[in-house]
């Protein structure tokens, strides 16, 4: 076997890739594991809103990767793979490395997806990184600071991200601006739980979120809104130019791939399609999982695009890793549904799973303990821990 066979590249230091690299360095002996990822800190996503608003800690959400990698056995390359040739089991990377593996992990996540709509990507802010929490902050300072009559901010897609941001933004703003929450569905969000649904349609009202269902965004400009309202039976859509202070576009996103050789096939989002061992449709040796693969689960339904998938899909790709390396049988991904929480507002949140139906602070704390327990590494889990409880004694 030349030296690079056994080495297995991980692409993408997100949910699916890190826990991917942290489930297969907990097995003794493992095969050499390096991590490609362009950040300097890996971010738990399902906490950004948190971080908004000042609930909770940047160090908390976002470890360094250097700390959470020490002494794990697993290298960190910081940098970005570019283009992958399969068939020779090489890849480059922005920085100009051409390496060679033995074994390939696509993690690379997602990215916002405009759909076509002009002005998005010049007069919208996204939600999925520490520099947007940072833009998004400033926005809602200068707002607070301002308080010109009728200031409004719309957040597109009410989804969980809009119907979540929407309920923080309004707490945050209180009633120096008027947020509208634009939806060009039927309902918000779509594909949750009805407890979840009627949970967030109340915390809308009592903030006095304006949510627009049938409502599509036809352009986005530097300070208004072209809508179409997708009128009901016998009526044409109606047009209206809606004047804003800051748009968050939280309309969905699409896979976020380097370029692949050969080009394999794409499902809906971009996505790459899977095996139910998460190898990649038609690329030998390279498997993929989170927000950029397309796995089904055992009654053939697409997989949602969230941590939890990713999470569980990390710790079967790990033994998977190892069972392709020693020319073993793989084993297929079962999804295993915990659930679904939801943030709504300061200290106010909602979930349903594994029997228990919850709203309110209490929910709020256990969807907090919740994702403690799923922090990157003990020691993190505990540097957090001692956090809040020295928050608590205070
Ligand atoms: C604001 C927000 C809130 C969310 N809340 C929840 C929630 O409450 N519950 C839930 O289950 N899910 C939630 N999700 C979804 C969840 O975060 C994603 O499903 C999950 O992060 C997917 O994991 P991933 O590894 O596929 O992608 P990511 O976690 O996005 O990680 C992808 C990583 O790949 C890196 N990368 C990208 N391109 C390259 C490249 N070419 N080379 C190397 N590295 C690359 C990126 O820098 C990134 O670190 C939320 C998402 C967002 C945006």
């Amino acid at each position: 076997m030349a030296a690079n066979d056994a080495l297995v590249v991980i692409a993408g230091g997100g949910f699916g890739g890190l826990y991917t690299a942290l489930a297969m360095a907990d097995r003794r002996p493992h095969p050499p594991i390096l991590l490609i990822e362009p950040n300097e800190r890996f971010l738990f996503l399902p906490l950004l809103y948190e971080l908004l608003s000042d609930e909770l800690r940047s160090w908390e959400i976002a470890p360094r990767y250097d700390a959470l990698l020490a002494g794990r056995g697993v290298a960190w390359l910081r940098d970005r793979v570019v283009r992958v040739d399969a068939e020779g089991h090489r890849l480059q990377t922005a920085q100009g490395r051409d390496l060679i593996y033995g074994r390939l992990v696509l993690a690379t996540g997602g990215r916002p997806e405009s759909f076509g709509v002009p002005g998005v990507k010049e007069h919208s802010l996204g939600f999925r990184s520490l520099a947007d929490v940072e833009r998004l902050q400033e926005l809602v300072q200068r707002l607070r600071l301002e308080r010109r009559p009728l200031q409004r901010l719309a957040v597109i897609g009410a989804g969980p991200t809009g119907v979540e941001l929407a309920c923080k933004l309004a707490d945050l703003l209180g009633e120096t601006a008027v947020i509208e929450l634009i939806e060009q569905g039927s309902e918000l969000l779509a594909s949750g739980r009805s407890f979840n649904r009627d949970q967030a349609r109340a915390a809308l009202q009592r903030k006095d979120v304006r949510l627009r269902t049938h409502t599509r965004v036809l352009a986005v400009e530097a300070e208004a809104l072209e809508l179409s309202h997708e009128a009901g039976a016998g009526n044409g859509p109606r047009r209206e130019t809606l004047r804003v202070d800051g748009v968050i576009w939280a309309a969905g996103s699409s896979a976020s791939l380097p370029e692949l050789h050969p080009i394999p096939a794409l499902g809906s989002g971009g996505r790459l399609r899977c095996n139910d061992d998460l190898s990649v449709e038609g690329l030998a040796d390279v498997f993929a999982l989170g927000d950029g693969a397309l796995a089904l689960d055992d009654e053939g339904r697409v997989l949602p695009t969230t941590a939890q998938v990713a999470f569980q899909q990390a710790e079967l790709l790990a033994r998977n890793l190892l069972h392709s390396l020693a020319s073993e049988p793989l084993e297929s991904f079962h999804w295993n549904d915990l659930g679904e929480m939801i943030s709504l507002g300061v200290g106010n949140a909602s979930l349903t799973g594994l029997g228990v139906t919850l709203a309110g602070p209490a929910a709020f704390r256990l969807r907090q303990i919740a994702y403690l327990a799923r922090l990157p590494g003990l020691p993190h889990q505990l540097k957090v821990a001692a956090g809040w409880l020295s928050d608590l004694r205070r």
